[in-house]
């Protein structure tokens, strides 16, 4: 489904990703981490072109992204982000985060998108939540309204950057649920995380990333059972 080569970044001389070459596959969860710095989310951004790749080609469904003539908008429709910070449109009610790019975007009927809208709050335990504004709602149910309106434009991959990360640590929970149930639907997913216990249930494909490029990568059996290069050694040591 994606198929990145030799892709490089730079921001001025600071060169973030130095040639990553990294195949996804329809439906695998490939799980990606590293030490803070090592270019996990630069790696995320580009892949989506919320940064443009100073070299190397990313071909996503045939298509290459970095071609100058790739529709980017259509692109992005085909790939969902969640962040680290939850974005939802503080003005707008939870039903209306998830209904508003289906109607402008997609040209979705209003009818249509509440009720996608309305079986997707239902899939992330929220539907008892339509009605109120992102404001009144807990860290770890924002984060779930961030997926659910993701997964309203039917993307074909999910990105996550460290979902969790900005979460109270009794909201951890609920969101790794929603992202488990997810990858079991057989959603192709990339996601960057330091949520170790669920990469290892989770991840067909662990990818360890430091210093701009993939260490190594592995089953989690592999990464997380035997690794192989010392990096990866010292830090599993040092979050495990
Ligand atoms: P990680 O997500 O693994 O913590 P990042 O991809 O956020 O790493 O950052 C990797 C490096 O790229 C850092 O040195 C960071 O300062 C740099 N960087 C990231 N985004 C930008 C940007 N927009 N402009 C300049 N430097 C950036
Ligand atoms: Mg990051």
């Amino acid at each position: 489904m994606i198929k990145i080569s030799n892709l490089h970044k730079s921001f001025d001389k600071n060169e973030v990703l130095k040639g990553i070459d990294l195949t996804v596959n329809a439906g695998e969860v490939v799980v990606i981490i590293g030490p803070s710095g090592s270019g996990k989310s630069t790696f995320l951004r580009c892949l989506n072109l919320l940064e443009e790749p100073t070299s190397g080609t990313i071909e996503f469904e045939g298509q290459n992204l970095t071609d100058k003539k790739t529709d980017i908008n259509q692109l992005r429709q085909k790939m969902g982000m969640v962040f680290q910070s939850f974005n939802l449109f503080p003005h707008k009610t939870v039903l209306d985060n998830l209904t508003i790019s289906p109607i402008q975007v997609k040209k979705q009927t209003k009818e249509a998108a509440e009720k996608k809208a309305t079986d997707l709050l239902a899939k992330v335990g929220l539907q008892d939540k339509a009605a109120s504004f992102p404001s009144s709602l807990s860290g770890g149910q924002q984060q779930r309204v961030a997926i659910a309106r993701a997964l309203a434009m039917d993307p074909d991959v999910m990105l996550f950057d460290e979902p969790t990360s900005a979460l109270d640590p009794e909201m951890v929970g609920e969101v790794l649920a929603v992202m488990k149930s997810l990858a079991e639907s057989g959603m192709t997913m990339a996601i960057v995380t330091h949520e170790m216990g669920f990469a290892k249930e989770v991840a067909d494909r662990v990818i360890f990333m430091d210093a701009g490029i993939i260490q190594e990568e592995g089953t989690p059996e592999e990464i997380f059972g035997n690794p192989q290069n010392p990096r990866t050694q010292d830090f599993l040591s040092k979050v495990l």
